[in-house]
């Protein structure tokens, strides 16, 4: 389960009409019932359900049991992927944990994409959660959106690259992924869509200061691509 609120060190409360209903009708909630609870903002431990409503459920937390792993340095900055593909990928990035996330326009991204109600917050937070749990963390990456590549290359991406090492993948590299980035260096990444970035926008990015890097001889899929980049460097 997991608890929107905290409202003090050790009580928190559930107010998401869906786990509320999940607890109530699959789980058959009562007060005294312990269980697994992860809260937003960090942490994963026992808690014991104080108070159970149609609108609220209240819960008073043991010890957290575990601090979640730390989210990984990293930016990465994904072209929008076709619709069907979003969740598995927000999957992915989430249990791998990384600290941001852009979803980009390039010029192989269909338009019609940013249009998609995947692309809602709470279905991305969805998304993400579900990766999370699998990970057993709570801090989900921040989620921003860049529906132009120009501007965002122009204005946006100096500040993000300042100071960071910077990798856009790309097929057919001479140079190979590093392995393991030493501990704690921040990092950008970029992903491209499934048709691929098109010239111009590889050189605009590497003059702009990323290093072309290749997976590997075979073409991934995006939501591979990003575990195979994610695991590699750390
Ligand atoms: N035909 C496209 C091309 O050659 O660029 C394939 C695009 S691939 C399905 C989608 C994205 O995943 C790529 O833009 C790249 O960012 C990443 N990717 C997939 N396989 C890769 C590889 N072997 N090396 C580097 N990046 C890869």
């Amino acid at each position: 389960l997991r608890a929107e609120e905290r409202l003090s060190s050790n009580i928190a409360r559930v107010t998401d009409p869906r786990r509320l209903r999940h607890l109530h009708e699959v789980h058959r909630a009562r007060r005294g019932d312990t269980l697994t609870v992860g809260i937003e903002e960090g942490g994963i431990g026992r808690a014991t359900i104080t108070g159970l409503t149609g609108h609220a459920v209240e819960l008073a937390l043991d010890e957290l049991e575990c601090a979640p792993p730390p989210p990984l340095p990293v930016h990465l900055l994904l072209a929008l992927p076709r619709p069907r593909m979003l969740a598995r990928t927000l999957e992915n990035i989430a249990a791998l944990g990384a600290k941001e996330l852009t979803l980009l326009h390039t010029a192989r991204v269909e338009k019609s994409f940013w249009q998609s109600p995947e692309l809602s917050e709470s279905r991305i937070r969805d998304h993400l959660v579900l990766g999370l749990e699998q990970a057993r963390d709570t801090r989900l990456p921040r989620v921003g959106m860049a529906p132009r590549f120009r501007p965002f290359v122009e204005d946006e991406l100096p500040a993000l690259i300042e100071g960071r090492r910077a990798l856009l993948a790309h097929p057919g590299q001479s140079v190979a992924c590093p392995y393991r980035l030493p501990p704690g260096e921040s990092v950008t990444l970029m992903i491209g869509p499934e048709g691929g970035f098109v010239d111009y926008e590889v050189e605009r990015l590497q003059a702009a200061g990323f290093e072309g890097v290749h997976l590997g001889e075979r073409i991934l899929r995006v939501e591979t691509a990003v575990v195979a980049l994610l695991s590699r460097l750390f």
